[in-house]
């Protein structure tokens, strides 16, 4: 290994255990506004079916997914208004405050605006929503969903990001949001928005999985103190999941099993480990509850630099979550080449 890649994996290590209190099983990290993040979360959208088109919400297995969650020892909650889950994840936290499990400044919750309330007037008013729907005085995280904006009809609001983004201090300085950030930014709209607005997000949150771990990105991050949280973690990995065309690993990958083996442990929980040893927050969603007390069995073990070596391997860059219908978006963060 490089003595530069020695460097960045030791800073990635200091940072990582320089952690903080948990009431959970993950360790808190800090994020740059001075507050604290679990280093792990459950993630509440129910996805996509094969066919593109989104799964619908029509039972409370969301709120039940979080109840386990919260009682299998996770404090840290991903939604957004547009997954449709906010309700079941506000109901699933007030009835486990309700029954003493937990304190409200125990759990972390995320949500995010939709692309619909760009504009800097709407941010607050779209909070207030999320936060009538999830029952609760404030969120932990706000993030601002995508760089894209869309007006109702679906087509382009070409809303500059940084009035969104002071709509979102607008939001932190009311009290309503503790910690501001965003998701599917890249780096030059992270940078335009750092240096013209002079307030650096806590987070970003974006897709890393096996087949697309960023390593650009997440090395501009650390430069900033920007905390990642990698939604999609396991990518492509089930073979239910993955649609034609998408590269390996799959989750019986011979050379996966056997790490898994050494350790006791499955290949999503090996990925998920390996996620962490670079710095990432992973969010994994399941609703199913032995996957979900599963996923967050992680801190037991570390992976040895040939074990990392070899995931390291499957990233080819290639991206779960294209969203190619908004590719001719002037704010696309995506690179453009064909998949
Ligand atoms: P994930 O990579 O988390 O995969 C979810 C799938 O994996 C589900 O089908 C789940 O099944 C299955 N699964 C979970 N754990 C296991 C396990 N141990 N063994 C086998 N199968 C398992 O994908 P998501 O796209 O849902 O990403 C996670 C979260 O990230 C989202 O829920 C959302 O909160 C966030 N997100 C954010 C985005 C953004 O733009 N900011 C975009 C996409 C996601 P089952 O539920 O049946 O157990």
């Amino acid at each position: 290994m490089a003595a530069g890649q020695s460097c960045i994996l030791a800073f990635v290590f200091i940072a990582y255990f320089h952690v903080a209190k948990s009431t959970g099983v993950a360790p808190n990290i800090k994020l740059n506004d001075g507050r604290e993040i679990p280093s792990f979360g459950l993630g509440t959208w129910l996805g996509l079916k094969r066919d593109g088109t989104r799964v619908q919400v029509n039972d409370d297995s969301v709120e039940k997914a979080v109840e386990y969650a919260i009682d299998a020892g996770y404090r840290h909650i991903d939604t957004a208004h547009i997954y449709n889950t906010e309700d079941q994840v506000g109901r699933a936290i007030n009835n486990k405050i309700k029954e003493g499990v937990i304190k409200r400044e125990d759990i972390f919750v995320t949500t995010k605006l939709w692309n619909s309330r760009h504009a800097k007037e709407d941010v607050v008013p779209a909070l207030k929503e999320s936060l009538k729907q999830l029952n609760l005085d404030y969120i932990d995280l706000y993030l601002i969903h995508w760089p894209i904006g869309l007006l109702a009809n679906g087509s382009f609001d070409t809303t500059d990001n940084l009035q969104t983004w002071q709509g979102m201090i607008e939001a932190r300085d009311q009290g309503l949001a503790k910690s501001i950030g965003v998701s599917n930014f890249n780096e030059q709209q992270l940078d335009r928005l750092i240096s013209l607005s002079h307030v650096t997000p806590a987070v970003l949150q974006v897709e890393i999985n096996l087949n697309l771990q960023q390593p650009s990105l997440l090395a501009y991050c650390r430069q900033h103190n920007i905390t990642v949280t990698g939604y999609t973690p396991f990518g492509s990995l089930f073979p239910s999941k993955a649609v034609d065309g998408a590269p390996p690993p799959r989750v019986d990958d011979p050379a996966l099993v056997e790490v898994g083996n050494k350790y006791n442990k499955t290949v999503p929980q090996i990925t998920l480990r390996y996620l962490i040893e670079l710095g990432i927050i992973p969010i994994p969603k399941s609703t199913t509850k032995s996957r979900i007390e599963q996923n967050l069995a992680l801190f037991d073990f570390t992976l040895t630099q040939k074990e990392r070596d070899l995931l390291k391997s499957y990233d080819t860059g290639y991206r779960t979550i294209p969203v190619l219908h908004w590719i001719q978006h002037p704010y696309y963060p995506f690179e453009k080449k064909q998949q």
